[in-house]
């Protein structure tokens, strides 16, 4: 027998009512924040991630479904699952010139990504992702509008309570000065800490920090180390500007951690990088990932364009939010006249009723029995009801039944 591959996952039908309840929220939340909904391919350049999540990352060193098509042709090209959208969207925004308009250009999108991990619990090798994207603003409402969406969609879907952690990166110039410092002071450590981190050494040191290794960590937690790594290195510019965000969190009663150690683990972050967790999940807690990224558009060979968004995981999300019942349908129409019921079920489905019928002109005591599984009311339609022009319509919550005599008294 044929199996889903490892790490995906089908989505039956007693789960969707909640994934389509997430998404109208979603949708909802982020169009009432002037967001408009993007979709790009799920494929792309490989090269489009490999310069836009940037190659010291997880991602593009171990995660990536990466494909050769065109075979040995001289133009086979190599392609790549998305394993997140921010990259694409990127791309979608420098080549329909969306910059002419004039900013915020805001976009919010939904669909699955892929990443070649090692599944487990809240890690799966297709899973979807929820997102927001802002272009053109550099002032720190942008980083709060973008937070607030976060936070505001969460609470539509009950999870309103969950906290936010945030930190500054600083802006290119003054990260450097801080990359510099954590290579200074780590340096004679390097032989002791793990192949990871020897890799992210030369090329996003940053990352380093947040390593799960334990030896990594405890090198971490030496005086020396700690004092650097806690420094509070980022420029007056980019303290301003956090600190503003941080004052419009607080007029906005959102709840915050900062978090000196969060650094994200895609290359491009400047600024504000901030993540939403929730203990309930366990070791993959987080639900929400994003910040700014102010180089990527320019990186990527558009104008220089100030950016913010964020990713949430769905999976993650859905394993937290109180699951939506299917819902029962409007009637359900007992008959054995298959011509009349299926007259009746487009009269009624045409007014914007759910409604089903039996198919196989089985007994009125099955079809009652199916009715009162699936549906509020049975509409009979027997030889006595076809020929004078009424309806009985059986409550199946009580169980009464009516006479109904005219089609518009069923709406
Ligand atoms: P993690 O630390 O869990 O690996 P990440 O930093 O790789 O997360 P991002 O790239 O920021 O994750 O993606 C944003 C969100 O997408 C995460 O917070 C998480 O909810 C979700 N996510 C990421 N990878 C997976 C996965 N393999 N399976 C399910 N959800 C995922
Ligand atoms: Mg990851």
């Amino acid at each position: 027998m044929i199996k889903a591959q490892r790490g995906t996952k089908d989505i039956l039908n007693d789960e969707i009512p909640t994934w389509q309840w997430i998404l109208e929220n979603a949708k909802n939340v982020f169009q009432n924040a002037g967001f408009s909904e993007i979709k790009t391919p799920i494929f792309e350049a490989t090269e489009l991630f490999q310069r836009g999540v940037g190659d010291s990352t997880d991602i593009v060193n171990k995660e990536m479904y990466t494909f050769s098509v065109g075979g040995a042709d001289k133009n086979s090209s190599s392609i790549t699952l998305r394993p997140e959208n921010t990259a694409g969207v990127v791309r979608a925004y420098i080549e329909h010139n969306l910059n002419r308009q004039s900013p915020p250009q805001k976009f919010w999108y939904f669909g699955p990504m892929f990443r070649y991990e090692r599944p487990q619990a809240g890690r799966q090798r297709q899973f979807h992702q929820i997102g927001v994207e802002m272009f053109g603003i550099n002032e720190p409402a942008a980083d709060a509008e973008v937070i607030l969406s976060a936070v505001e969609f969460l609470k539509s879907i009950g999870l309103g309570n969950l906290e936010v952690e945030l930190n500054s990166l600083g802006c290119p110039k003054c990260k450097n000065d801080y990359r510099n410092s954590i290579k200074e002071v780590l340096a004679p450590y390097l032989d002791d800490m793990c192949d990871d981190c020897k890799m992210r050494y030369e090329k996003n040191p940053l990352r380093m920090l947040d390593c799960k290794n334990e030896n990594c960590q405890k090198i971490f937690e030496k005086e020396e180390v700690k004092k650097v790594i806690f420094n509070d290195y980022i420029c007056d510019e980019c303290k301003t500007h956090f600190n503003t965000l941080l004052s419009y969190l607080d007029e906005l009663n959102i709840k915050y951690q900062r978090n000196k150690l969060l650094v994200r683990g895609l290359d491009y972050y400047n600024r504000t990088v901030f993540e939403i967790k929730s203990s309930a999940l366990g070791s993959q807690s987080a639900v929400c990932g994003g910040g700014r990224y102010d180089g990527l558009v320019e990186m990527l060979g558009g104008v220089p364009t100030p950016a913010v968004g964020f990713a949430m995981g769905v999976e993650r999300l859905f394993s937290l939010v109180e699951k939506k019942e299917v819902s029962k349908l409007d009637y359900y129409i007992v008959s054995t006249n298959t011509k009349e019921a299926l007259k009746l079920a487009q009269k009624l489905r045409s007014q914007n009723k759910k409604v089903e019928f039996d198919m196989q002109g089985r007994k009125f005591s099955k079809q009652l029995e199916k009715a009162s599984k699936c549906a509020n009311y049975a509409v009979i339609l027997g030889e006595d009801e076809i020929e004078k022009g009424f309806y009985s319509v059986k409550d199946l919550n009580c169980g009464e039944q009516r006479k109904i005599e005219n089609f518009s008294d069923l709406l």
